[in-house]
């Protein structure tokens, strides 16, 4: 079965209004798909590869946040990786810009690559989240700041919402055990300055089953204190 059937198949499965069901979108990610696989044989992006894996935990789950992002909104995604959740958010969101960091500079190189074929407005930072935090160029400078499997949500929150503007939102999405996370964590990100806003539960259908995703919504709502975020080895021997 070729791309696109597959593409229009799972997205609609996903979002059953269709909003990203449309040529142009399943063109773009079917440039994205084929990139992907060629660029993994260089370096390791992902072990999910095939048609299915890539639409559906990739795309489609990247996607599962589109929604609480405002209009026109300056992102972080922080260990983006290969590009998730930032290359499905910029191919389906123009208006977003959206920076992504990650510690590893090969990774970065796919995503300027598909920044560049696909016109996005994407620009790759090669930096440690905790340091960028610190930097006053970054600090408290983002609307919204977006991270996919990177860190339980209690180290995660640390090298998050420092980088995060009063107001602006700090997105989690967690797999099932997500409640558990979050209780862990929430104390923790009170202290860095934010609040509970939303909790969403959803589910992502990929071709041979349904998997729980919790999506965690943190608003900003006071100056990070000066002291976070510590450093990683601080952070993560006792989190918040
Ligand atoms: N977000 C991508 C995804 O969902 O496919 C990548 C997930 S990968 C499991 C975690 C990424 O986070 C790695 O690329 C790693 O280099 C990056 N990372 C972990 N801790 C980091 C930190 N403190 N600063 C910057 N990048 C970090």
């Amino acid at each position: 079965m070729d791309f696109r059937e597959k593409y229009f198949e799972i997205m609609d499965k996903n979002f059953p209004d269709k909003r990203y069901s449309t040529d142009t979108l399943a063109e773009r990610f079917g440039i994205l798909y084929k990139e992907l696989v060629a660029f993994n044989e260089k370096v390791n992006l992902t072990a999910v590869t095939d048609i299915e894996g890539a639409i559906a935990k990739h795309f489609a789950d990247s996607l599962l946040i589109e929604e609480y992002i405002p209009q026109n909104a300056k992102i972080i995604d922080v260990g983006c990786g290969g590009g998730f959740p930032t290359l499905p958010l910029a191919i389906v969101r123009q208006d977003l810009e959206i920076t992504a960091l990650d510690s590893t500079e090969k990774k970065l190189k796919f995503v300027s690559q598909m920044a560049n074929m696909l016109s996005l407005k994407v620009t790759t930072l090669p930096a440690r989240a905790e340091e960028t935090g610190r930097k006053t160029e970054y600090r408290e400078s983002f609307d919204v700041c977006v991270a996919r499997a990177v860190a339980r949500l209690n180290v995660l929150s640390e090298l998050c919402i420092p980088l995060v503007k009063k107001g602006g939102l700090f997105i989690s999405c967690k797999a099932a055990i997500g409640a558990e996370e979050y209780d862990e964590a929430k104390a923790g990100t009170e202290v860095l300055g934010a609040k509970t806003k939303n909790i969403a539960e959803q589910v992502l259908y990929t071709a041979q089953e349904e998997q729980k995703r919790s999506i965690f919504i943190f608003e900003k709502i006071s100056a990070t204190p000066e002291k976070y975020p510590r450093q990683y080895a601080k952070i993560t021997k006792k989190p918040l």
